[in-house]
């Protein structure tokens, strides 16, 4: 395996870029349909039990332009409210654990203020570190890509 510690790193850096770019001047990552996409992927939706690394690095590079409040109630072992600073959408948080080895977070829209703009989300989900767990979805859901196409897709002009 190619050091998993140095791909891990790059697409660090390169979420970090991709949220910056997301909160450029009026905008906020809301309006776009690819965060939307990553920051969702919740391995319940496919009766599996995964983690995808770029959503859980994606939900911690954009954490700081949300309002956080905790929920008592939830589906999740941990449940929150996250309110976007700038445009005031919200979001449900979820975080849980389905072994000691799997645990993921989830991060979807209650309510959008925000108006659509950037390229439109496509399937498969083209992901470059991909997903960690127990079962996983059919390649027609979520494949995996180099970092190059990862990166195109996910700094959508
Ligand atoms: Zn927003």
């Amino acid at each position: 395996m190619e050091d998993f510690q140095i791909k891990y790193n790059k697409t660090s850096q390169l979420l970090k870029k991709a949220v910056s770019y997301y909160y450029h001047g009026n905008s906020c990552a809301c309006q776009y349909p690819r965060f939307m996409q990553i920051v969702g992927i919740n391995c319940i939706h496919y009766k599996a039990s995964f983690k995808a690394w770029e959503t859980t690095l994606l939900i911690e590079k954009v954490k700081p332009y949300f309002e956080i409040e905790t929920l008592k109630n939830g589906s999740e072992n941990t449940n929150e409210k996250w309110t976007c600073r700038k445009c005031k959408s919200q979001f449900n948080y979820g975080w849980s654990d389905f072994s000691i080895a799997v645990e993921r977070d989830v991060l979807f829209p209650i309510k959008l203020n925000a108006k659509e703009k950037g390229e439109k989300a496509i399937k498969p989900i083209p992901l470059y570190l991909g997903l960690y767990g127990h079962s996983y979805p059919s390649k027609k859901e979520i494949t995996n890509v180099n970092f190059d196409a990862f990166k195109t897709y996910i700094m959508e002009k």
